[in-house]
């Protein structure tokens, strides 16, 4: 039997902000699909938002969050968010994360920009707009360097292993289909799924290829709740140019003074909201939606003054491939899948509806986004119920799994014919950005509905690390559309034109073993 003590499914800022703890007290595995620098960590631009200014500070960063949430926080999630980061963020200094700062002769301070529905600045950020990447190195340097941690790169964890312990049906491991395609079953205390969110399954998604789902929807699949998984954001700007990939256009541009103009060149924010182009993520969403009907809509900063290049290096670099340039052009944009911001159902201390398994990150759902993230909190949210999914997973007993599971499952790897697999895929992915992505109504999605129960005939089988990742993509998928259906309000980040108003009662969905309920706020996670 392979046993460790704990398994750690993901490796970026949530996988590793508990691997490093949990390796004082035992050993650690942590398994990546990619090689170990691929995540969604690695691509955040603006930054994290923390703050650090004293106590008004964070009660001001907490109202900002329960505002943006749309009445759907978590207030209990919200408020360790905003306490606990400081001294997570100063953590991160110490282990070498080089945020950016005011040259030395004018004090070193640490440099902080504004993002949207932000009512301050105090997001900061690292070579500009290179914030994840410097996050993700330090703290993998930070992993490497600590005793206990094992990292297995190029490694899809496929199913959770559970057993009955004391009746209770308990997570004990999981099956893993290493790098040279070979399954093997490993059996830890606690599991931890920090795989991060599933943008991949829409067809226009800031999200790179290994954000799947495939955490969440394995959860689901042993028995987990999951909760809120209508509450898909979208970022308002991403690169909109013919046959370019949808590469990010950091909210921080608005934040240093980008305009959003339409195809006549009028700014248009005004109609939509009083914070302009820094309204919460879903208005400006919805409004460049709205904008896009009557032509192309454009990120324009021709008057913003400071050094452009200096400030956002990364996004200067990738534009500079289409020959365009922040501060002489209009750069075409519009909104693309960005944030999960429902998931694996999960109290503060990443602890889900199943025994031995915990979640944390984008692949969990503690409520602590509400209905809509704000801004630069995800970071900060990977980092903090990390720590606190560590604490809780150290009190797990050493057991215990009796490896009965050992023999069941490994479904044999069938010949795909890869290429209808990509098809298949590119199917639900094209379902659910017509029919199930910003704007929604019941027509719609019933209709993506459909679609999408017509195609399960054909749904890839086998173990290899597609037909996994296409099987996530089916149940995010049908999760999504079950919970979006039975929302009749819109909320957030959950639009339905049929449905325009906010209900007067703030209810998470939840959905569990194929039936979906909702539940009041304040009793979800009890
Ligand atoms: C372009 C972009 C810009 C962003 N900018 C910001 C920003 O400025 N500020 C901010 O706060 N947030 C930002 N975000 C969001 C933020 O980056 C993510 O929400 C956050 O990093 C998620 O962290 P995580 O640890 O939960 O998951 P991730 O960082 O996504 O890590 C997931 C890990 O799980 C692994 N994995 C997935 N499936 C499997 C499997 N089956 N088996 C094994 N391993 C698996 C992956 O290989 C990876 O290691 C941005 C996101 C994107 C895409």
């Amino acid at each position: 039997m392979e046993q460790v003590g704990f398994l750690i499914i993901g490796g970026g800022i949530a996988g590793l902000s508990a691997a490093v703890r949990l390796a004082a007290v035992d050993t650690v595995l942590v398994v990546t699909k990619e090689e170990l620098a691929e995540s969604n960590t690695a691509y955040a631009q603006g930054g994290i938002a923390v703050a650090m200014g004293g106590l008004d500070d964070v009660a001001e960063h907490l109202q900002d969050t329960v505002d943006a949430g749309d009445g759907l926080v978590n207030r209990e999630a919200a408020a360790l968010l905003v306490e606990q980061g400081s001294k997570r963020v100063e953590e991160l200094l110490r282990w070498g994360t080089d945020f950016d700062r005011a040259p030395a002769s004018s004090g070193g301070e640490l440099l902080r920009t504004r993002e949207g529905a932000h009512s301050r600045s105090r997001i900061l950020h690292a070579n500009g707009d290179a914030t994840g990447r410097e996050i993700a190195v330090s703290l993998l340097r930070h992993a490497r360097a600590t005793d206990g941690i094992t990292l297995m790169e190029f490694t899809t964890s496929v199913d959770l292993i559970t057993e009955e312990i004391d009746g209770i049906k308990t997570v004990v491991g999981a099956v893993l289909l290493d790098r040279e395609g070979k399954l093997r079953n490993v059996y830890a205390r606690a599991v931890l799924i920090a795989s991060g969110g599933a943008g991949q399954v829409y067809s226009d998604t800031t999200n790179p290829a290994v954000a799947t789902g495939d955490g969440i929807a394995m959860a689901y699949r042993a028995g987990a709740a999951l909760s809120d998984m209508e509450f898909y954001q979208f970022h308002p700007t991403a690169f909109a140019f013919e046959g370019a990939p949808r590469f990010l256009l950091s909210e921080a541009l608005r934040g240093e003074g980008a305009w959003l103009v339409n195809a006549k060149g009028e700014c248009f924010m005004h109609r939509y909201h009083p914070m302009l182009e820094l309204a919460p993520r879903d208005v400006v969403a919805r409004a460049i939606t709205r904008e896009l009907l009557a032509g192309p809509v454009y990120l324009d900063m021709r008057h913003v003054s400071i050094d452009l290049k200096a400030r956002f290096p990364g996004i200067s670099k990738f534009l500079a491939g289409y020959n365009l340039e922040l501060g002489r052009d209009l750069i075409p944009v519009r909104p693309a899948a960005h944030y999960l911001m429902g998931g694996i159902q999960t109290d503060v201390n990443g602890q889900t509806t199943l025994p031995g398994l915990f979640a944390a990150g984008e692949a969990a759902c503690t409520g602590v986004h509400g209905a809509n993230r704000l801004a630069s909190n995800s970071l900060l949210e990977g980092l903090v119920f990390g720590a606190l999914a560590a604490e809780a997973m150290m009190q797990r007993p050493e057991i215990a799994a009796q490896g009965t599971a050992a023999e069941a499952k490994p479904e044999p790897t069938v010949a795909l014919n890869l290429e209808a697999v990509e098809d298949w895929i590119a199917e639900v992915r094209a379902i659910m950005w017509e029919d199930a992505g910003l704007l929604r109504d019941a027509e719609g999605l019933r209709r993506a509905q459909t679609r999408l129960d017509a195609l399960i005939r054909g749904i890839p089988r086998g173990s290899s690390r597609r037909a996994v990742e296409a099987r996530s993509l089916y149940t995010i998928a049908s999760v999504l559309i079950t919970s979006a259906i039975a929302r009749e309000e819109s909320r957030g980040a959950h639009y339905r034109s049929d449905f325009p108003r906010r209900d007067a009662i703030a209810l998470h969905s939840v959905m569990e073993k194929g039936k979906l309920s909702f539940v009041e706020e304040h009793a979800h996670n009890e």
